[in-house]
């Protein structure tokens, strides 16, 4: 996933609104955190492992200082999770110096460093954001977004990006648009203040500057900040949206809108159509905390079954899915999550939560309420089966990882030890949304890839190290 920030705030620091806009996209990815601060035509850049509060505290934002700012906050698909792969990725180059954040995966990896003079020891990384640094800061061209425009027809894959040289600041998005990127403005504190712009993996991290959505900037498209006029459009690509349909689904935040669709409510009206196309014979309806939540509220309101929370969620604790390694999962869930043995004991329950992925984690939630006493549990899944990998930036890039390539339906209720399984079709997805198929990436659940992925699957991964990375 990853999430991206850059702030453009004229006569103010925007290290600290860069810092706290990143803070409101902590979940979607919590392994680095950094900044870059543009003053004058310096660029600094402070990053780290850890979480966005960890990393960018009070000691730190004061001596980051400028008007500029992109920001990152990091989840590897794949490979190390170590300083030099955390971001902003940071190049001075021949022509520029040049600081870019990146959410996504590109597919054509091996491509773009066979075109990267002096190859693969000039990565300081091993990831695909440093070498498309590198390439940017190589590029010709008279500024950064003519070097943009030079460089991103070569470019192929999934990215929302924000990059920033010494006077200018870019939000750019593939032009497939397959992870979000939105402009806000931002509120102005002194009657006359120039305007203040700011650009976001989500909406939410508009709301907490207090700002305003503006609109999503559109696939092909790159919205350059820097200018007194305000944001300039430039196309640099024909777009046709295939917005990754489990941000919707489960990424995003619920208070976050895209496609002018709160996620709460897609959410909850998918627990609806759940409760239509799944119905159970049960005495209570619980989510998966938290993000089973709405689709939980929605499953009970059409059922007509009560919904009572039966499990409590360490908010401390990271999402089990987004920790890099399979060890780090299991080890994370019995942290994450605990029973309400009263709740739970002698009911019948249907339990919602909006992907299997593994099936790990969910095997081990049916086993501790099991444990608490809990009758019956009957799995309701607001998201069809994943049977494909992703290739855009999210870390499902092994299919045979994935349980539904696996094992069939049966299999899969067997492996998890629930007394019935079902998931929501593509079609109740998209009644929960309100738009067409056309508009989203399904590929992990019908395997029609917008982007072509290249055959080889060394090709796919394994080109920058022995595992792969993604930004
Ligand atoms: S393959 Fe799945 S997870 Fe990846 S972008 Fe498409 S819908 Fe999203």
């Amino acid at each position: 996933m990853c999430g991206v920030v850059g702030v453009y705030a004229p006569g103010q620091e925007a290290a600290p609104l860069a810092a706290l806009a990143l803070f409101a996209l902590q979940h979607r990815g919590q392994e680095s955190a950094g900044l870059a601060v543009g003053e004058g035509t310096d660029v600094m850049v402070y990053k780290d492992l850890g979480m966005v509060a960890q990393v960018l505290d009070d000691r730190r934002l004061p001596s980051l200082r400028g008007d500029r700012a992109i920001a990152h906050c990091r989840y590897s698909t794949t490979g190390a999770t170590v300083w030099e792969n955390s971001q902003p990725s940071f190049r001075i180059g021949p022509r520029r110096a040049v600081a870019l954040g990146h959410n996504g995966n590109l597919v054509n990896t091996r491509q773009l460093l066979d075109g990267l003079a002096g190859g693969r020891d000039r990565l300081v990384g091993t990831s695909d954001t440093d070498l498309l640094t590198a390439l940017l800061a190589d590029e010709p061209g008279a500024d950064l977004v003519e070097a943009l425009m030079g460089l991103l027809p070569r470019v192929s894959g999934a990215y929302s990006l924000v990059a920033m040289d010494g006077t200018r600041l870019a939000g750019i998005r593939d032009p497939f648009g397959i992870r979000p990127l939105v402009l806000g403005r931002l509120p102005s504190s002194e009657p006359g203040e120039t305007q203040g712009w700011v650009l976001a993996s989500e909406t939410c991290a508009i709301e907490v500057l207090g700002g305003t959505y503006v609109r999503d900037v559109e696939p092909g498209e790159m919205v350059v900040l820097g200018d007194s006029a305000g944001p300039r459009s430039v196309r640099f690509a024909e777009g046709r949206e295939q917005l990754c349909v489990f941000e919707l689904i489960y990424f995003a935040r619920p208070d976050s809108y895209m496609l002018g669709r709160n996620l709460y409510e897609v959410r909850r009206r998918m627990g609806e159509e759940l409760a239509r196309e799944a119905p159970a014979d049960a005495d209570l309806v619980m989510p998966v905390p938290d993000t089973g939540a709405a689709a939980a509220a929605g499953y009970a309101e059409a059922s007509g079954i009560p919904f009572r929370e039966g499990m409590i969620k360490n908010r401390y604790a990271g999402r089990t899915f987004i920790q890099p390694s399979q060890a780090l999962r299991q080890r994370g869930v019995t942290v994450k999550l605990n029973p309400l043995p009263d709740q739970v004991r002698g009911r019948r329950l249907v339990v919602v939560d909006d992907s299997i992925v593994r099936g790990t984690t969910t095997r081990r939630i049916v086993e501790m309420l099991r444990r608490a006493g809990a009758m019956e549990v009957h799995l309701r899944i607001s998201a069809p089966p994943i049977h494909h990998p992703c290739f855009y930036g999210i870390d499902t890039q092994i299919e045979t990882e994935l349980i539904a390539s696996r094992l069939d339906r049966e299999g899969i209720r067997d492996f998890l030890g629930a007394d019935s399984l079902a998931y929501l079709s593509i079609g109740g997805v998209l009644s929960g949304i309100g738009l067409p198929r056309e508009r989203f990436c399904f590929a992990c659940f019908d395997g029609r890839y917008p982007i072509p992925v290249p055959y080889d699957p060394g090709d796919r991964k394994s080109i920058l190290e022995g595992t792969g990375v993604a930004g």
